[in-house]
């Protein structure tokens, strides 16, 4: 028998989108999903940095960023590593370039002007389709696919967040590295949070997840249990 939801469901956008602060490790369990499920995976992030580190290469302002030099930029997604679609920029994967600290703090600056969401919003909606995908960020859920059949945040303390990054570098650090880390994320998340469009919030039907004390696999378990 079909039920509501499956009625209800063709008319949604198939997208599980996963929304949430600066590494909250959304993207690794966004990763871990997409394998689970073998369908693809989009880190939208990557749009906002690409545009970042293009205006950082091009010297210039990460202000005011115009419409001309954003249709300049040849954005897409191509199967990298591992499979899964990595963003091309002009036409090469920018791979660690993409992950820098000045890159991160200039792709929440661009993210903040109108002319570039709008810009790539559509870029991000051309995703759908009739396969199921995961698609992460900061408003997937509330501005990109407001439809999506799946919606999640994933959050996490920002002391936490900040042990995360800096354990993914691999180096030790010490507490003082720890507190600067955490004041950048938690700089960036105000941005993010307090910019008029698209601000990082949850969607009201969104699960929100926060995983302060849970591995990444029982957080990618913390999602599965709500998709069919
Ligand atoms: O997720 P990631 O850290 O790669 O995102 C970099 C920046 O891009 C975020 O801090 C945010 O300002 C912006 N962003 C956004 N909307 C998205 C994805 C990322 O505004 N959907």
């Amino acid at each position: 028998m079909t039920g509501l939801f499956d009625f209800m469901s063709d008319f949604m956008s198939n997208v599980i989108a996963i929304d949430g602060p600066a590494a909250s490790g959304k993207s690794t369990i966004a990763g871990m999903i997409a394998k689970r499920l073998n369908i693809a995976y989009i880190s939208t992030g990557s749009l906002y940095r690409a545009v970042a580190l293009a205006c950082l290469r091009a010297g210039r302002s990460l202000e005011n960023v115009p419409r001309s030099f954003l249709e300049t930029l040849k954005l897409e997604y191509r199967p990298g590593a591992d499979d899964q679609y990595e963003l091309m920029l002009n036409g090469e994967f920018p791979g660690a370039a993409l992950r820098g600290l000045e890159v991160a703090a200039g792709a929440s600056k661009v993210a903040a002007q109108p002319d570039v969401r709008a810009y790539l919003l559509d870029v991000q909606r051309s995703f759908a389709n009739k396969n199921l995908i995961v698609m992460e960020g900061r408003d997937i859920g509330t501005v990109i696919f407001p439809d999506a059949k799946y919606k999640f945040f994933i959050t996490a303390t920002p002391e936490e967040r900040a042990r995360r990054r800096l354990s993914q570098e691999g180096e030790r650090f010490d507490a003082e590295a720890l507190a600067e880390v955490a004041r950048a994320i938690a700089e960036r998340d105000e941005q993010d949070a307090n910019r008029p469009i698209a601000p990082l919030k949850p969607a009201a039907d969104a699960v929100i997840i926060d995983n302060t004390g849970l591995t990444l696999e029982e957080s990618m378990l913390a999602v599965l249990e709500h998709i069919e």
